[in-house]
């Protein structure tokens, strides 16, 4: 094996078979032009198609090419944390495998870099080719983000740069339901953003339907705060005052006037409000404690299944 990269790329990729070439492509050109050592780690999360395959070929003859695949798919944020176990360079950027994050911007992060700062993370200024629903979804989960959390976080992607110091101290991180933009934003260090217009999917398509959106913003959400579940107590003050004050006035009528109030349906319509917001508070609940018992069992992060370019006799990365 050769010596020690300086910079380590990492490309997550989950069925990119119609992107990766292209990836693979503009990656070297831009390396190439920086004329700096460097590893290229694709992170084959769970593909049912031929990306890994073709990443092996590359790697027959490409030395730079590495892979790490993982046993199934565990998800974006999960496949960025192996890659980052198995990186060695002084400086780790993650790049999502659609070149929807310019590989060109490499560059400005390696200058900003030299500059002594030990994150670069571009901001995506400009999202072409992404639905309203998306970009207004973003928009409003990092707005809730930071108004629930005491942690700065702006609206970019993963595409970023770390110093070596700051990869380190992710590893120390064993949280299971990772939001790794959030764990880079709270671990500190000094921080840098490039400014960038997010362009188009090269090819193929979002991996990131709804339902995966969802489950991220709670992660976001629900490992850095715990303020949703302090709003149950606050709203159980308030209601229940209200509801007190109420009582009073029930009583007042039955003990000095003989009115009664009466009505079906505003018990309903009450109860439903009630009953409803008591299982929303229990939902809350569970969100946490599913994170505490999936914390509990202390299962690993993900399974490698199989590795290329990587030094066997290497153990510095997680078992
Ligand atoms: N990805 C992954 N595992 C998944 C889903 C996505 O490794 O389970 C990768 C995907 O191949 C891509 C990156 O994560 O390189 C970002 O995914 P995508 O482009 O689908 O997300 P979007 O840009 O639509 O938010
Ligand atoms: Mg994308």
């Amino acid at each position: 094996m050769t010596a020690k990269a300086a910079f380590s790329i990492i490309i997550p990729m989950h069925n990119e078979e119609p992107v990766i070439e292209e990836t693979y492509r503009r990656l070297k050109k831009v390396m190439g032009i920086a004329d700096l050592s460097y590893e290229l780690i694709f992170v084959n999360d769970g593909s049912t198609d031929r990306s890994a395959e073709i990443i092996m070929d590359y790697g027959y003859w490409d030395d730079t090419v590495k892979l790490v695949e993982l046993s199934r798919n565990f998800g974006h944020q999960i496949a960025i944390t192996a890659g980052m176990d198995y990186a060695q360079g002084n400086a780790v950027i993650i790049i999502d495998a659609d070149l929807q994050d310019p590989p060109e911007l490499i560059l400005e992060m390696i200058a900003k870099w030299q500059e002594g700062f030990e994150v670069v993370y571009a901001k995506r200024v400009k999202r072409s080719g992404e639905t309203w629903f998306k970009k207004g979804s973003a928009s409003l989960f990092y707005r809730i983000l930071r108004a629930s959390t005491d942690i700065s976080m702006v609206d970019t992607g993963d595409f970023r740069l770390m110093d070596r110091k700051v990869v380190n101290e992710l590893r120390k991180l064993p949280e299971n339901n990772r939001f790794v933009h959030g764990l880079v934003s709270w671990v500190g260090f000094r921080q840098y953003a490039i400014e960038y217009e997010r362009e188009e999917r090269f090819a193929g398509e979002t991996q990131y339907p709804l339902k995966r959106m969802l489950k991220l913003s709670m992660d976001g959400i629900a490992s850095f705060s715990y303020k949703l579940l302090k709003l149950s107590g606050y709203a159980g003050m308030l209601l229940s005052g209200l509801g007190f004050v109420f009582l009073l006035y029930v009583l007042f009528l039955a003990i000095f006037t003989t009115e009664t109030i009466k009505g079906w349906a505003s018990l309903i319509s009450i109860m439903l409000l009630f009953n409803g917001f008591v299982l929303l508070m229990l939902g809350v609940l569970g969100e946490y404690v599913g994170r505490i018992y999936d914390e509990t069992k202390g299962r690993p992060l993900y399974i490698v299944s199989n590795t290329l370019g990587m030094d066997p006799h290497d153990l510095s990365h997680r078992p």
